[in-house]
Formats: C-alpha cells, structure tokens, sequence
C-alpha cells in the first residue's frame, strides 16, 4: 500500500463546540500520523477557490458563508492508503446517514455542518495538502 496525504479541515461547527482536540484524537487514534497543521481563518477567496468544484452547486454560498464565519484547523495527515482511511474516520457527508465511531456522526450537525473535510482522492489529497501547505512538495 502506498503511503498518502490527504487534506483534513476541522470546520467552524466543530472549532465552535470545542471538539479539536476530539477530532485530532480520533485522527491519531486511527493511525494517521499528522504531518503540518494550522489554525487559521479563511478568507471567501480562499474558500472559494478551495472549493471551486462546487461553484456550480446550489448549496456554493451557503458553504462558503459557513466556512468563513470562523477559525478552522487545517492538517496534512499521512500514512498508507491515508485518503481512503480518512474519507472512512469522517463518515458520511450527511452525519445522519454516517456509522457509529464516525467524526460525522459524533460531532456533524446536518449535511452542510459536518465538523470535517477530508480530500477525496489521492491526485486531489496532493493538491489540497499543497493548498494549506506548499512548503510540504510529496517525496
Ligand atoms: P464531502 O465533504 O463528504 O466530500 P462534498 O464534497 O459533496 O462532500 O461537499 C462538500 C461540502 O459541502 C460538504 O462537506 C458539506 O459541508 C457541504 N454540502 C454538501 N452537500 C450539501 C447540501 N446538500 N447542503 C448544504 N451543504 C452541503
Ligand atoms: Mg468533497
């Protein structure tokens, strides 16, 4: 297996509720060694362009309203198979439909306020680790 980065937000819902240090459990729990992390706010360019895939969809500026309302955690995490490992650890988008021992489904509120992000394929784990970390060029 090979070893991977993938890109984890700890979004505004779960900075608020006091669950960072929760979800960075869960995280170094299950294995994911965390290679770079920030705290920071974003600005609407930065969530915009983070998120341009969804430009289209109706729910673009509901998502940048909530992801720019307050600080966030963003993390390179790494380990082997580390995209589809954390992919599995969030659960499903909508926390209702997500599986015990989930951060969803322990901390997400609804579909939009899901407490995390996690990239969504290898090439896409490269450029969002880029994204928050151009320091960090993968080996
Ligand atoms: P995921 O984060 O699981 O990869 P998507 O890439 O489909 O999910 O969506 C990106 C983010 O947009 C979601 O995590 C969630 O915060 C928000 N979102 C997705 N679908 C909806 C929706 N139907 N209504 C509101 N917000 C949504
Ligand atoms: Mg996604």
């Amino acid at each position: 297996m090979a070893v991977e980065r993938t890109l984890s937000i700890i979004k505004p819902d779960a900075v608020e509720q006091n669950n960072i240090g929760n979800i960075l459990a869960m995280i170094q729990g299950a294995g994911l060694e965390i290679i770079g992390m920030r705290m920071l706010q974003l600005s609407r360019a930065q969530a915009e362009g983070f998120y341009e895939v969804h430009r289209d969809r109706p729910f673009f500026g509901e998502l940048v309203e909530f992801m720019t309302r307050g600080p966030v955690v963003v993390a390179a995490l790494e380990g082997d198979n580390a995209v589809a490992r954390y992919r599995t650890l969030m659960g499903a988008t909508d926390p209702a439909e997500a599986t015990e021992g989930t951060i969803r489904k322990a901390y997400g509120t609804d579909i939009g306020e899901n407490a995390c992000h996690g990239s969504d394929s290898v090439e896409n784990g490269k450029i969002e680790v880029g994204y928050f970390f151009p320091e960090y060029v993968l080996r």
